[in-house]
């Protein structure tokens, strides 16, 4: 299989390119993804990408396209929100990453965003992996809400098999019979996965989670687990926001996250 240590013995390094030089993402670099769930307003954008920017996050996250349970709930500004990213990215510098849900918004984000996220909820939305995998941009790809390493893996492998090797994989908790945490974060997967596949791995505390207060906590684990990186919600005023407030952490929070992180990683 194309996404195997077997086929590939050597970490693979994903490169977006960044006006201060590359950004490597996989093989020991850690990888700071933070910003809000969702963009919600050019004002609270603009500040956050660049509070993120001066604390050091490598990129920055913010959805436009939101999978909401309930379809009554906030779904994301779409493509009015991709102009205030768009700006985001070219005031700070910083590469941008995104949920793409479905096939049709391909010429939409390719030329604005760095990185293209597939949600949980779309891992197994096997249209929509084959046409990402005929670019030639990088794809973080979430593990399912369900999917074991098995489904996980071969979901990757759509993509590289299509000719698009540059797979991030993405560990942010399965469901299981325990509702108090949002989801079940599966700290072993992360070894595992390094064991078994060459591509990088990085963890989202905050959807692994639900709870601002046990973010800080499982992303140290991750990354002393061997993650590459973490994708972490951050949001100016929690309580506000228009989704997952429960899980964003105060930009305050966020930086001595950054810093504990850091720190962590110059242990390994
Ligand atoms: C997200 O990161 O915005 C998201 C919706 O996460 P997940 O697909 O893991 O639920
Ligand atoms: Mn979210």
């Amino acid at each position: 299989k194309l996404v195997s240590r077997q086929y590939c013995s050597q970490d693979t390094i994903i490169k977006i390119p960044t006006p201060g030089g590359p950004l490597c993402i996989g093989a020991g670099y850690l990888t700071i993804i933070a910003g809000p769930c969702a963009v919600e307003s050019r004002d609270t954008f603009l500040e956050m990408a660049g509070l993120l920017k001066s604390m050091g996050a490598n990129v920055l996250r913010g959805g436009l396209f939101k999978p909401r349970t309930s379809p009554y709930s906030f779904k994301g500004l779409g493509s009015q929100g991709l102009k205030i990213m768009a700006e985001a990215r070219e005031l700070t510098g910083m590469p941008v990453i995104t949920e793409i849900m479905d096939v049709r918004d391909i010429d939409l984000l390719y030329e604005t965003v760095d990185i293209l996220q597939v949600g949980s909820r779309n891992m197994q939305n096997y249209t929509l992996l084959e046409e990402l995998g005929r670019l030639d941009k990088p794809v973080l790809l979430k593990r399912g809400l369900s999917a074991t390493i098995e489904e996980w893996l071969l979901a990757a492998e759509y993509i590289l098999n299509g000719g698009n090797n540059k797979v991030i994989f993405c560990e942010r908790g399965i469901r299981t019979f325990e509702p108090w945490t949002r989801n079940t974060v599966d700290i072993g997967a992360i070894p595992l996965i390094k064991q078994l596949s060459h591509l990088p791995v990085l963890v989202d505390p905050s959807h692994a989670t639900g709870r601002w207060k046990m973010v800080s906590p499982v992303a140290k684990a991750a990354v002393a687990a061997g993650a590459d990186g973490i994708m972490v919600e951050v949001h100016q005023s929690p309580e506000q926001a228009l989704s997952d407030g429960k899980q964003s952490l105060t930009p305050e929070n966020f930086q001595i996250l950054y810093k504990q992180v850091i720190a962590l990683a110059e242990l390994e």
